[in-house]
């Protein structure tokens, strides 16, 4: 007899992760699908798919289908997560026959795109699936004592949204789901480039920009990196150096868009919480949490305690794979 296995969804713009509750984190690699036109197949997933983006042949199309915080195809969404449980599966051996599932699922999805994902699992064969709001499982992968009466307040900084949550006794109190998040940086930068220099650059060569040089608008000893693309005007690669400096004002109006969403939901911050912000202070999590001087900018615009969590690109699915045991013994204690 198998036990069933438990495992963590974190379902990213970005990145999608699963969490086992024995081996812990056991998948993790873009949200990407490589498909093929002609057939309609889907030809790889994740990291492989990735690569592709920006050099394949016009039959084969990389595809993100959660690229702006929503779910834009059902069908393509629900192949690629069949698609990766299949290679988790064989990765760990028959351990995940009918597992228990929790997936986190952005804050802006509806309850259409919901069940379109509960059912994609469900079709996998997953014998029980539950669905958990994406800053409840960030905080809970950060650490935070969640199901505590002190009010904790998570910033989750993805690849097609931010999601601003205040939560108290293990619910949102107050929350924000913003549109911008590195997606929008990196296609800022791609604009920037454009506009500046007439060369047009990817968006993997952005993402790296970005990663590399890239900082929250604070002081910073100017940093240099070369970028290669291609002169719209001659119509050749041509290879550019990029400053910091530059980079940053790029940034600028996509890093406004994240500190006014922080903002407007301590504004609506029941009053009876706002003391436990100040003094436990806010918790960023997700790849954006990285951008160097994030910390420190968030924290002298806010004028409250900024802390990045340990892992910000795992905490999620930490927390989802956690939140399992905490509704298991939920049950448990029903029964
Ligand atoms: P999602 O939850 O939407 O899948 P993630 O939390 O996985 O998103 O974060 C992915 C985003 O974080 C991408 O836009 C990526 O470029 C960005 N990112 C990752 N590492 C860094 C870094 N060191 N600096 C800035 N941005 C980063
Ligand atoms: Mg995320």
């Amino acid at each position: 007899m198998f036990s069933s296995a438990e495992i963590g969804i974190d379902l990213g713009t970005a990145n999608l992760l699963i969490y086992t509750k024995n081996k812990g984190i056991v998948y993790n690699e873009p949200s990407v699908v490589a498909i093929d036109t002609t057939s309609k197949n889907v030809i790889a997933v994740g990291e492989e798919a990735k690569q592709m983006i920006g050099k394949t042949p016009q039959n084969i199309i990389p595809v993100r289908p959660l690229k702006d915080g929503v779910i834009a195809d059902y069908d393509v969404t629900a192949q690629m997560l069949k698609e990766m449980l299949r290679k988790v599966s064989k990765k760990l051996g028959h351990s995940l026959r009918k597992p228990s599932v929790v997936i986190c699922v952005p804050t802006g999805a509806t309850s259409v795109e919901r069940r379109a994902i509960h059912n994609a699992i469900k079709e996998y064969g997953a014998k029980y699936v539950h669905l958990i709001e994406e800053p409840i499982a960030a905080a809970i992968g950060a650490g935070l004592p969640v199901e505590e009466p002190t009010a904790n307040m998570v910033v989750d900084i993805g690849g097609g949204t931010s999601e601003v949550a205040i939560i108290s006794f293990g619910g949102i109190v107050s929350a924000r789901s913003a549109r911008v998040g590195g997606d929008k940086m990196d296609q800022a930068i791609i604009q920037h480039v454009r506009r500046e220099y007439n060369v047009l650059i990817g968006e993997r060569s952005a993402e790296t920009v970005k990663i590399q040089i890239g900082h929250a608008l604070v002081d910073h000893a100017e940093e240099t990196m070369e970028v290669r693309g291609r002169d719209l005007v001659t119509g050749l690669p041509k290879t550019i150096t990029l400053s910091s400096t530059e980079i940053k004002s790029a940034l600028k109006e996509s890093l406004e868009q994240i500190l006014e969403a922080i903002q407007e939901t301590l504004e609506s911050c029941p009053p009876e919480l706002s003391g436990d912000i100040v003094d436990q202070g806010i918790t960023l999590t997700g790849g954006g949490a990285l951008l160097k001087g994030m910390q420190d900018w968030l924290a002298s615009e806010l004028d409250v305690p900024v802390h990045i969590a340990q892992d910000p690109l795992e905490c999620v699915a930490i927390g989802t794979g956690k939140s399992l045991k905490m509704i298991s013994k939920l049950q448990k204690a029903s029964k």
